[in-house]
């Protein structure tokens, strides 16, 4: 028997394929991952053109034949038009659907990783706050969202409560007498600044839609930003092209 999926989704992957057709990834609310063809969606007139573009929010009822899906309808919900305006806000767009992608499964829907996906796109268009701390939430949002979520309260050697060094290898805090030599033999250790830590902290506990109304100091900005991108990397076990492009428009 065929099945219908109707719910709305946010493109994540648009590709072009033969006959004016786009091949879509869609992060759907009810049933995760979907991956459906829109038929024509190119071809200048297409009732699909416009709900089908990569970053669209929209409503879709998408129906499946022989194991496929096809784009029925694709009514627009939001566009996030004024990523345009930034090319850095549109690289960090990039890959933001690129971390999505890797962190949801078919099947599997996960209101709270759509709602924090539609929430920093958003961010990112309205371009109020900077990319780069909308960016750190981002991910280390998700990556708590995904099952990494590092520890924050405690030095994960001791239990001392002085923290000043973030272990990518253990996901966690470390005070100073622990990270030395955890460091010297090898493990990814890095200082943390205390208001990047409690910037940290706040990205994990803040209600959504204030997730990323905080702002740092230039230094700690810095810090919270390199600690959560690398920290992401290495949870994800791969590195991004469009986080070096993002990186090559704004280092
Ligand atoms: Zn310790």
């Amino acid at each position: 028997m065929n099945s219908k999926i109707v719910s709305p989704g946010l493109v994540l992957r648009e590709l072009p394929v033969k006959d004016n057709n786009s091949l879509l990834t869609i992060l759907t609310a009810t049933d995760g991952l979907v991956t459906a063809t829109a038929y024509g969606a190119r071809k200048s007139g297409s009732s699909l053109s416009s709900g089908t573009k990569l970053f669209n929010y929209s409503e879709f009822t998408l129906l499946e034949s022989r194991g496929r899906y096809k784009v029925d309808s694709a009514k627009s919900l939001e566009q996030f038009f004024a990523l345009s305006n930034s090319v850095e806000g549109l690289a960090a767009a990039s890959y933001f659907v690129q971390l999505l992608y890797d962190v949801s499964l078919a099947g599997e829907p996960d209101t709270a990783v759509l709602r924090l996906a539609l929430n920093a796109l958003y961010a990112l268009a309205k371009g109020k706050r900077s990319h780069r701390l909308v960016k750190a939430a981002f991910e280390l949002r998700l990556m708590a969202l995904a099952g990494f979520e590092p520890e924050l309260d405690a030095c994960v050697g001791c239990g001392s409560d002085a923290l000043s060094f973030f272990s990518v290898t253990d996901a966690g805090m470390y005070c100073e007498n622990c990270a030395v030599p955890r460091r010297a033999a090898g493990d990814r250790i890095y200082p943390l600044y205390p208001a990047a830590l409690d910037a940290m902290r706040y990205i994990l506990s803040a209600e959504m839609p204030r997730l990323f109304s905080f702002s740092l100091g230039d230094e700690a900005a810095e810090n919270l930003a390199f600690l959560c991108e690398v920290y992401t990397r290495e949870q994800m076990g791969r590195s991004y092209e469009s986080l070096d492009i993002y990186h090559s428009l704004c280092d």
